[in-house]
Parts: structure tokens; sequence; C-alpha cells
């Protein structure tokens, strides 16, 4: 029998990233991932933007979370030689004269200066912008299955990895340690994203999961260096490749593309965008997005060292680095969590 400190079971940028902290603080990790199956990760557009939406809102724990990413994706760069992580302006063209004067006043009511900086009209040529707009500074994106790719071979030399599905039945929980076939250890934390609705374990937690698709395109005479967005938005990927996304569906949760959110997509950016471009590529995923909004995190109200970290929703990128590292102080009993994102706030919809 192998023994560990801890076993994960997926290695998305939950499980990724929580991996990558237990290691680091010298405990011996097991991850079970399945390379067979999509994931979220894997299509995510991975922007990162303090400020949101039709009413310029501040992303939850904007001020703590954001430097604290930096600092992580920065760090781990120059550990793996890998660069993934990209500052960039979004600039969010004004739409209409409404848009304007609404985006200029909620700049006027809150202060929103460490964020947000006004763009002259037409600063850019490519896109329609003649009543300008506003950059929402401290964005960028992460390339996060350049990212997932990197610390999957880093799992692998540190002995850390198996590719498997794994498999709930086989799970032996006594109060002390698991048991999944030959291994064996102290506490085990699923990270499966929207899979946790075939978790025995914390399938009654009250996700709601939104089924999302991206594309890929080429242009040949756009030079927008920042990530733009205007009801959809276009990241640069670099070698005149560009992302465009994204659509939000709650009724068809499957991991196919379609042809209407193609069509979704193309028609919005169509309404700004006035360069050429071809679609090369169409990509889906299901975000394990979560009704209040905040991450699942804790232990199960039944057994103790059965644990969970997912939930993050639209925002994986940003929540990610920061709430692993909730997560290694609670596992090492040395923190509690957030009570925002631990799920005692849901022990009463658990039965037996
Ligand atoms: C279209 C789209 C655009 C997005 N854009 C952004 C964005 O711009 N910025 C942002 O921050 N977030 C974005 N997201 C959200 C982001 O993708 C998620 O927050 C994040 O990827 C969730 O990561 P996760 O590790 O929880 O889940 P996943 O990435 O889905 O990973 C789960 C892992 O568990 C494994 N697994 C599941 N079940 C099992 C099993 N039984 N055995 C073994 N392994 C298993 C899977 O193989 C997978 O590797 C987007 C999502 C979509 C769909």
């Amino acid at each position: 029998m192998q023994q560990f400190d801890y076993i994960i079971v997926g290695q998305g940028i939950a499980g990724s990233l929580l991996g990558y902290q237990l290691l680091k603080a010298d405990r011996r990790v097991l991850i079970l991932n399945d390379e067979s199956i999509p994931t979220s990760s894997a299509v995510a557009g991975g922007i990162f933007n303090p400020i949101t939406g039709k009413n310029l809102d501040k992303t939850w724990l904007a001020d703590s979370i954001f430097p604290y990413f930096k600092d992580f994706y920065l760090s781990l760069e120059n550990e793996t030689h890998c660069h993934f992580y990209h500052e960039t302006n979004l600039y969010r063209p004004y739409a209409n004269e409404q848009q304007r004067r609404h985006f200029l006043q909620l700049t006027d009511e809150y202060d929103l200066d460490t964020y947000i900086r006004l763009v002259k009209p037409d600063a850019y040529k490519e896109v329609e912008n003649h009543l300008g707009g506003l950059f929402t500074t401290s964005a960028g994106w992460v390339d996060v299955p350049l990212m997932i790719g990197v610390l999957r071979k880093l799992f692998i030399q540190s002995n850390a990895y198996h590719n498997e599905r794994f498999d709930y039945q086989a799970l032996e929980i006594s109060e002390e340690k698991v048991i999944y076939k030959n291994f064996q250890a102290s506490k085990i934390i699923f990270c499966e994203g929207y899979y946790a609705s075939q978790n025995p374990y914390f399938n009654w937690l009250p996700f709601n999961p939104a089924k999302g698709e991206t594309l890929i395109a080429t242009m040949q005479t756009y030079s927008i260096k920042e990530i733009v967005n205007q009801g959809a938005w276009i990241i640069p990927l670099g070698n005149q490749q560009y992302r465009f996304g994204s659509t939000y569906v709650w009724n068809q949760l499957d991991w196919q593309t379609t042809k209407e959110s193609k069509e979704t997509i193309t028609s919005k950016i169509d309404k700004f965008l006035k360069t050429p471009y071809q679609i090369t590529e169409q990509q889906a995923g299901i975000r394990p997005t979560t009704k209040d909004r905040r991450p699942f995190m804790g232990n199960h109200p039944a057994y103790p060292n059965v644990y969970v970290f997912n939930g993050l929703g639209t925002k994986g990128v940003s929540l990610a680095p920061y709430f692993a590292e909730h997560m290694l102080y609670f596992l090492e009993k040395e923190k509690d969590l957030m009570p925002e994102s631990n799920i005692q706030r849901f022990y009463s919809l658990y039965s037996l």
C-alpha cells in the first residue's frame, strides 16, 4: 500500500493549485485526474478583471485577491520558466450614448480610480469606439491550459500524478484514513469541477452550472494588445490568434459546441469589430458556478477527512490561488476558512 498525506481528485485549476501548495509544504500528494474527459479549465478565457458587468461592480475581494494572485502567478512563472500570465488593460468601448453616461456617472460616484482609466474617442481603428470608452487596469488573462500542463509535468516529476478516472465505489473511509485501491492517505480532496454532480459525497451542494463556449479566430490586420469587451470579448493570444467569448447557458449542460452559440458570439463581435476574421476552432465547457457565487470549500459533514475544493465559477483564475492557500491552512489545521466559502453554510441541505 502506497502512503500519502493527501489524495486530490481532479487536476483543473482547483486541483492543480491546491496540489502545488501542498507539495510546496512538503506533503506527500497523489493527484488522480482523468485526462480523457473535457474540462472547464481547458476552454477558459482565463480573464481576470477587477471591475465587471453593466454596473462596473468590483469583483468580490478584489483588493486582496488581485495582489495575491499576481505575486503567485509571477513566482510560478519564474519557477517553471513558462510564460502564462498576461497583464493587459481591458478596454470597454461605450456601446452607445446611454452607456457612456451611465459609466461616467458610476466612475464619478464610486472611487474607481485605482481600477479605471477613461479612453478618448477613436483611440483604435480596428473596433467601433467613436464615443470613447474605459480601461479597467489590473486586468489580463492567464493561459490556463499552458499553466496546468506545466504543473502536470511538475507533479509527474514528483511522482504525484496518475492519469485515471476516480471510482467513488472503491473509496474506503475510516476515522483516521482513506483507502483507494492500493493508495492510503490521511485526507482526500475532491476538485472535479462540474463533475462533482457525479460525486456521491458532494452532489448535494447547490451548484448552478453554466455551459459556455468560446471561439478561436485568426486576424491578419488587427493589432490591439488589450482585451476588448463590449458584450463579447476578444483576447489577443499571439501569432495573429484571438479568443472570442463567451456564452452562458444553464439548461443544456453538455460539452458539445453548437451553431447557436457560435452565432451568439459572432453577432456580438460583429457589432464592434471592424477587421475581417476567420474562425478556426470552437470549444465548449461547463463552469462550476454556485447558487450564491461563492466557492465550495471544506469537509464533508459526516466524513471529516473527506474534503471539497470547488465552485470557482466564472472566476477560477482570480480565486484559485488565494483560496488554494486558504485550503492548505485549513487542511493543516492552521486557520479556519472564510464563512462565505465554507460549505458549512449548506450543511442543512445534507441528509445521510
Ligand atoms: C467558456 C468558458 C469561459 C471561461 N472564462 C473564464 C475566464 O475568462 N476567467 C476565469 O477566471 N474563469 C473562466 N471560466 C471558468 C473557469 O474555467 C473555471 O472557474 C475553472 O476552470 C474551474 O476549474 P476546476 O478545476 O474547478 O474544474 P475543471 O477545470 O473542470 O477541472 C476538473 C478536473 O477534474 C477531473 N475529474 C473530474 N471527475 C473526475 C474523476 N471522477 N476522476 C478523475 N478526474 C476527474 C477532470 O478531468 C478535470 O481535470 C470559463 C469557463 C468557461 C466554460
